[in-house]
């Protein structure tokens, strides 16, 4: 989940997915007498291909190199993590306290086990890289919509505009959708002939990976697995979008303006419309928590997409995917926060949506995920537990909803109070 946002405008494929438990050994590259002539040109077509179709020109050569798995894992955690600002057990925290990892599980080698398994080429700064000469050539036309993408957009100042969990989601998204719906094209030039049956087999598309995605979370954590699918499934669909309101010219354009949030990914009207999501405030808050001994470890938009797998994996059973999918649509802006102290950790979630009703509806969901234990007061609108590590809630004033997982007792009412008074802002873009 954590997306690759290098700041070093390099491009990383392959997701965080984590199978559990299974680890292959590395693969050493193939050794045919002479594969190197054979790729190289299959690579230039490629990149021929891609700079036809998306109406871009190549600025420098593109390398195509066939390297090892496990050098590349290595280099891959070390730009996953930098990419956080070296926060990666901070993240790794974050989402273990909403309940989207599980606790022991560190995403440095869940990430390294992934690419020894699932990965079959990257892009890295005027290099293509592959662990197999005979990578088929719509991979390589994916990669060469990368290069593309690098040579032309300024990609390191374009995805470090907004950090977080929720931006570098819908970042990737961009990234990914833009170099899925270019390969798209490339290998089957017919889709471009009517695009609204393309939108439509996207769509399906969309919704038999996401089915793949939850039937494979028992698994893989559906938070990495959901979301790699979110990049290219849902960022293709984005990207038609932007194609059919205005071209190549507007795909461009959203590289100089990259989505703010995965609510504008999976909603690329709101994107287009410049509906910004909601930013909150909540240095307050995390201030008052500060001078009670308290760190604040890590602290993100969630975001729309996110806040649905959460629903999906820790509400109610069996899980109605059409039901969580409308709650979490009127997600208007959030903020999570995590702190710690003397080893406890605990989580605060504060929400704003774009109605109360809209508010209601996702608490009805959410306060399915607190254990049915004694405490209730019978207000639907405040769902408290006392639980062995804190206070568990989910509590709703107007179109606001604050969640606290793990919270020391004796502070509710002081964080409580400050976070209902948080302010909330119309996001603008930094630049
Ligand atoms: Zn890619």
């Amino acid at each position: 989940m954590p997306p690759a946002r290098g700041g070093s405008c390099s491009i990383i494929d392959p997701a965080l997915l984590f199978v559990a438990g299974t680890a292959l050994p590395a693969q050493e590259p193939p050794k045919s007498p002479d594969p190197a002539p054979t790729l190289e040109s299959r690579c230039d077509a490629a990149g021929a291909k891609a700079s036809s179709v998306r109406a871009l020109p190549h600025r420098r050569p593109v390398r195509v190199k066939v390297v090892d798995r496990k050098e590349h894992a290595l280099d891959l955690v070390a730009e996953t993590e930098r990419s956080f600002g070296g926060r990666l057990d901070e993240v790794e925290a974050f989402l273990a306290r909403l309940g989207l990892i599980p606790a022991k599980l560190r995403l440095k080698p869940a990430i390294a086990l992934f690419v020894n398994q699932a990965v079959g080429a990257s892009y890295d700064r005027d290099t293509v890289r592959v662990f197999d000469a005979n990578v088929s050539d719509s991979t390589l036309v994916h990669e060469m919509v990368h290069a593309l993408q690098d040579q032309n957009f300024a990609m390191a100042s374009a995805n470090e505009q907004t950090p977080g969990v929720d931006a570098g989601i819908a970042f990737q998204a961009l990234l990914e959708g833009d170099a899925d719906f270019t390969e798209g094209l490339a290998m089957h030039p017919e889709y471009a002939r009517d695009l609204e049956v393309h939108a439509k087999r996207l769509r399906a598309e969309s919704e038999a990976a996401e089915a793949r995605a939850r039937q494979g979370a028992a698994l893989t954590p559906a938070i990495f697995s959901r979301t790699q699918t979110f990049w290219y499934t849902r960022g293709e669909e984005f990207a038609l979008a932007l194609y059919r309101s205005g071209g190549w010219g507007a795909v461009n354009r959203a590289w100089g303006a990259p989505p703010e949030s995965s609510e504008q990914v999976l909603h690329p009207e709101k994107y287009l419309a410049r509906e910004h999501p909601v930013r909150i405030d909540t240095s307050e808050l995390e201030a008052s928590l500060i001078a009670d001994g308290w760190a604040v470890r890590y602290a993100t938009p969630v975001g729309e997409l996110v806040t649905e797998i959460w629903l999906e994996q820790a509400g109610p059973r069996p899980v109605d995917v059409g039901a969580t999918f409308k709650a979490a649509a009127g997600w208007g802006g959030d903020r999570g926060v995590l702190c710690e102290r003397d080893g406890a950790r605990f989580g605060l979630w504060l929400s704003t949506w774009d109605s109360e009703d809209e508010a209601r509806e996702f608490v009805s969901l959410a306060e399915r995920t607190l254990p049915a234990a004694d405490g209730t007061d019978g207000d639907p609108d405040r769902e408290v537990r006392l639980m062995p590590d804190g206070l568990h809630a989910v509590l709703r004033r107007g179109a606001d909803v604050f969640i606290l997982l793990g919270c020391p007792p004796e502070r509710l009412a002081g964080i409580e109070e400050k976070a209902w008074a948080a302010p909330r802002t119309i996001g603008t873009r930094r630049k």
